[in-house]
């Protein structure tokens, strides 16, 4: 999948609040992980933003309180970005990581359009506690994840590919439901991209992409080659 422009949608800021109207009726997908795991680097990188980033690198962990959303024009269609607040900051006051847990909570149960998650983790520290948490979280809900290991390039190809079969093994899942990834040099970010695409649009035929029951939000626009 190719990315051909992205544009901030809004933001669920606090319990009660709705996904932006615009994001009705189109395929999401949420990006999840412990703050400082490297997401919005990686959100940036995929979006090809990293010179001007559209996701905020974190200068305070666990500062980035807001559901984000991001409106994507890709080849295969127009899709939505859902970026979720960071977990397991250890700094954070309990009732504050209260709250967010009930707003990503409101969001996720009442999702209607969302068709999967990413959901991030440190590839130099495997699972934490907070990740396999909200791993079982995601299963309970039965919520389709996908596996980014992050920071792949400060690990030796050796460790990589040890640290890689040990997350995988403590995640017990499919070593085809996971994929090491770099926001710093961009190693294998399109394979990721390519794999969101087929979650995102499994016909792969823009032509098909018509509207689906019970929305009245945009449909998505043809394809057009820049
Ligand atoms: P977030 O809190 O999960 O959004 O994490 P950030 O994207 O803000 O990144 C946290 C820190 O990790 C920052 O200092 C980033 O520069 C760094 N970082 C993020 N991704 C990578 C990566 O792929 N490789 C390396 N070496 N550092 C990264």
């Amino acid at each position: 999948m190719k990315i051909k422009s992205v544009e901030f949608a809004g933001a669920i800021g606090q319990l009660g609040q709705q996904p932006p109207e615009s994001a009705r009726g189109m395929p999401q997908v949420a990006f999840a992980g412990r703050s400082n795991v490297g997401k919005s680097s990686l959100i940036n990188r995929l979006l090809g933003r990293t010179r001007t980033a559209i996701a905020r690198v974190s200068q305070q962990p666990g500062k980035t309180q807001e559901i984000n959303f991001y409106r994507v024009r890709a080849d295969l269609g127009d899709f939505f970005l859902v970026d979720l607040p960071g977990y397991g900051f250890a700094k954070a006051p309990k009732d504050l990581q209260r709250k967010w847990e009930g707003v990503i909570d409101a969001f996720l149960t009442a999702r209607t359009d969302l068709v999967g998650m990413v959901q991030l983790i440190d590839l130099r520290t495997g699972p934490t506690p907070d990740d396999l948490r909200n791993v079982n979280y995601l299963a309970r809900l039965e919520i389709p994840v996908l596996f980014a290991f992050t920071k792949s390039d400060k690990l030796s190809l050796m460790k990589r590919q040890d640290q890689f079969r040990a997350a995988v093994q403590k995640l017990e899942i499919d070593p085809d439901q996971a994929i090491p990834v770099s926001a710093v040099n961009g190693d294998n970010t399109q394979q990721l991209l390519d794999t969101l695409g087929d979650l995102l649009f499994p016909a792969a035929d823009p032509a098909a992409a018509g509207d689906e029951e019970g929305s009245d939000g945009p449909a998505r626009e043809p394809v057009d080659e820049v």
